[in-house]
């Protein structure tokens, strides 16, 4: 049997199919682009609602499989754009209907450390996980994934984002100002905000943009805000890893196809004796095959719900979702 997952949180729309010892048989996705500007929930939806059926068609078609091919229909209920997650998740539930299949909800975060968890084949990682709308470092402790350090204002991508298109730049940021960082030649001063295992990133686009005002120039910038956000996400990683048995690493999220940022953990993490881990950027970015592993893990261990108790939940925290498969794995290997 094969599990179907969609993914809808934030940009990107995604279905996919994954095989039961984790082969990725699909992915089909499609990126809502804001014609200028930021995201906009409303709009990203309507991408979502136009394009999911589609995507449906297009991983079935991909991994020759039909519905009776599946064991079940799982979907990211948060944490995420309301607007965004409730058109997957009415995707979700219509197929689940429609050709009578369980339901299963999934937490994007969680997803985000499951994937590169079996790809690795590392048990007991830490996430560090580096996207758009989220900047976290994940661990399993005492029943629960724990968010260990975090941004306290915005996203690393947002961040990128922001800072790319008030340079002139369209969406998105961070692989525009990777390629532009190359070409930087001078590391300019720039405001290094990590707070024990926080960090924030508001004061540098301050200070970035000052620096653009007084004629800086945009690949100097460029390449200090890449080595100065990177070196912040690196260092909480680190301090996040003192405190960790093992010296497992995997990264996650969009931010996270950076070759910097992928080269930066991995010496951290080496230099410690440790493992580093970064999935193909397919996987890292936001997939449906991440939330149809997820929800193949939940499924095996019970987890399933009825469309009328599937709401979304926009402000999931991943502390408080239940991950009874790592539960049963963390007591046979002593965690
Ligand atoms: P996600 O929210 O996980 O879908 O990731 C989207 C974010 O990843 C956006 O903010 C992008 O700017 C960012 N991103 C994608 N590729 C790169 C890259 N090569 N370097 C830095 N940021 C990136
Ligand atoms: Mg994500």
């Amino acid at each position: 049997m094969a599990i179907l997952g969609i993914e809808s949180t934030a940009h990107t729309a995604s279905v996919g199919i994954v095989s039961e010892s984790a082969e990725v048989l699909a992915i089909a996705s499609d990126m809502y682009r804001p014609p200028s500007g930021g995201i906009h929930p409303r709009e990203a939806a309507n991408h979502h609602v136009d394009h999911l059926p589609g995507l449906v068609e297009r991983a079935l078609e991909a991994a020759q499989l039909g519905p009776t091919d599946l064991e079940a229909i799982a979907f990211a209920q948060g944490p995420g754009l309301g607007p965004c997650l409730r058109a997957g998740a009415t995707v979700a539930r219509t197929l689940s209907l429609a050709w009578d299949l369980p339901l299963v909800p999934v937490n994007h975060c969680v997803a985000h450390v499951e994937i590169a968890r079996v790809l690795s084949g590392l048990d007991d990682p830490l996430l560090l996980y580096a996207s758009g709308g989220n900047t976290q470092v994940i661990a399993y402790g005492r029943g629960r994934y724990r968010v260990l350090g975090e941004t306290i204002d915005i996203g690393i991508g947002n961040f990128l984002d922001k800072l790319w298109i008030a340079l002139g730049g369209t969406f998105p940021g961070g692989p525009a100002i990777e390629a532009e960082a190359k070409l930087g030649t001078e590391l300019l001063p720039l405001p290094y905000s990590v707070h024990g295992m926080d960090v924030a990133f508001s004061g540098m686009l301050t200070a970035t943009l000052a620096l653009h005002a007084k004629g800086a120039k945009r690949a100097d910038l460029a390449y200090s805000v890449e080595v100065t956000a990177y070196s912040m996400l690196t260092e909480i990683t680190e301090r996040a890893l003192a405190h960790r048995k093992h010296g497992a690493v995997v990264l996650g999220g969009g931010v996270a196809c950076n070759e910097r940022l992928r080269a930066m953990v991995r010496t951290m993490v080496e230099e410690r004796g440790g493992t580093m881990f970064a999935p193909p950027r397919s996987l890292c970015v936001d997939n449906g095959a991440m939330i149809a592993w997820t929800g193949h893990l939940a499924f095996q261990s019970g987890l399933s719900v009825l469309p009328d108790a599937s709401a979304v939940q926009p402000r999931q925290r991943t502390d408080l979702v239940a991950t009874p498969w790592r539960e049963a794995r963390a007591a046979s290997v002593g965690l």
